[in-house]
């Protein structure tokens, strides 16, 4: 007999029959709108027909079509139909399984690239568990705690996070930079320096969209100093924040950009993207994996590119992502304890805060154990875990939105009322 490890924690007790578009039916005969995704994956929603009917065909001809040994045809696609989205110049794509990976890929690439060894992350980013991936994540202690010794050559740069600061967001973003460059001057000096590596909007880390001119001062001092700019679209990409990338919101452009989650709507595929001139400077064979590049994986990531275009949901995601914030700012009005409702599309985070300023992380937890009770799915998120985050699908419409407002409100308010009345 074998049991799962109680290393695995779970935001919701939720065990799942089925599930399509927004909705997850659970086992316990309750049907739940679901503001999860699978934490931002099932970008085109739940088994949507497209690409369950892709996946299917391309299950009957091969399974496993190994990169290293064969090339197979669904990734050629794959790489064509990417080739339309990628920003221009970044014509040459590697691909893995995980973000984890693909973060480690690209911190490979961009050492190889510029032979120098440091890399700069910026406090509160989220790039994953692997353990080179752990050591360039400071959204949470937890996520590095406990299994030293990480990997060296990372160095951590201030976020502008305006709200924790108290700054308006150009204080913010001049504060971060000028702390960059003070980082230059006492840690890590520009020719040791590598690569930055930055969300366009933090995803576990609290869901703050990062400034254009932020993004913008990195492209600058990374041209500035031939370091590489690697975007980690992993989960702002592909539609989510109502841009086709995340890093669209400013000017600036990666010189290797991550992606995975939304690409194939929930089958394990990344990848990274970089100017063939960067490309080669890496060792052919330095990158591969048994799985990478699947090809179910790279077929359900063709078909969901086509749905993503066909039924334009990344602009779906920018509307229905107002209607999602306008709705959240309403709540907000109502119970004082939401400190700041904040995102990008269908990126929303709802960060609960005390009276005094502190991260308020307990109402923020029985909030988001109550939506359950409310048959909407919710995340936290945040270095506290102060932040409720709602990722809602693509495909969301503007009824599952109104819907999902009303139970995320009850479930405030019933977290709310029970406080009072335990104060009473
Ligand atoms: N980067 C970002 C921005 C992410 O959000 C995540 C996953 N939450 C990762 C990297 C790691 O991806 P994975 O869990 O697939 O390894």
């Amino acid at each position: 007999m074998a049991n799962l490890s109680p290393a695995l924690k779970q935001a919701t007790p939720v065990v799942v029959d089925h599930a399509l578009g927004s909705w997850i039916y659970g086992t316990d005969g309750v049907d739940y709108l679901d503001f999860t995704t699978g934490i931002g994956v099932t970008s085109t929603g739940h088994c949507h027909p497209k690409v369950v009917e892709a996946a299917r065909e391309q299950v009957g001809k091969i399974i496993h079509a190994q990169y290293t040994t064969v090339m197979h045809k669904p990734l050629l696609a794959l790489t064509d139909k990417l080739g339309e989205v990628l920003p221009a110049g970044l014509d040459s794509v590697f691909y893995a399984n995980s973000g984890s990976e693909a973060v480690e890929a690209a911190i490979r690439l961009a050492r190889m690239a510029t032979g120098r060894p440091n890399i700069v992350v910026f406090q509160g980013g989220f790039h994953g568990r692997t353990v080179a991936a752990a050591s360039l994540t400071t959204a949470g202690t937890k996520f590095s705690a406990g299994f030293s010794p990480l990997m060296s050559g990372v160095h951590m740069a201030p976020f502008p996070y305006a709200y924790r600061y108290g700054l308006d967001e150009a204080a913010a973003v001049e504060f971060a930079l000028r702390e960059l460059d003070y980082l230059f001057k006492t840690r890590t000096a520009p020719n040791d320096t590598a690569a930055f590596l930055i969300e366009p909007a933090l995803g576990d880390g609290g869901y703050l969209p990062t400034p254009p001119a932020f993004m913008e001062g990195l492209r600058e001092r990374a041209d500035q100093f031939g370091i590489k700019l690697i975007f980690d679209e992993v989960q702002a990409g592909v539609g989510r924040t109502g841009k086709f990338w995340g890093h669209q919101h400013s000017t600036a452009t990666p010189d290797i950009l991550i992606t995975a989650k939304g690409i194939a709507s929930g089958f394990p595929i990344s990848a990274i993207a970089a100017s063939t001139a960067t490309m080669s400077k890496a060792w052919p064979g330095s990158q591969g994996g048994t799985y990478g590049g699947n090809a179910v994986a790279a077929a359900a990531g063709v078909a969901t590119l086509q749905v993503v275009e066909e039924e334009g949901l990344v602009e779906n995601a920018r509307v229905r992502g107002e209607q999602l914030q306008a709705g959240l700012r309403s709540v907000q009005e109502r119970f004082p304890i939401i400190g700041d409702v904040r995102g990008l599309g269908l990126m929303q985070g709802i960060e609960f805060t005390a009276a005094d300023g502190t991260p308020d992380v307990d109402t923020a937890a029985a909030v988001q154990q109550e939506t359950t009770r409310q048959q909407l799915l919710t995340l936290t998120c945040g270095p506290a875990g102060n932040v409720v985050r709602l990722i809602p699908a693509l495909v969301v419409t503007e009824d599952e939105i109104t819907l999902g407002v009303e139970r995320f409100e009850a479930a405030v308010a019933a977290v709310i009322g029970a406080v009072a009345v335990g104060a009473s």
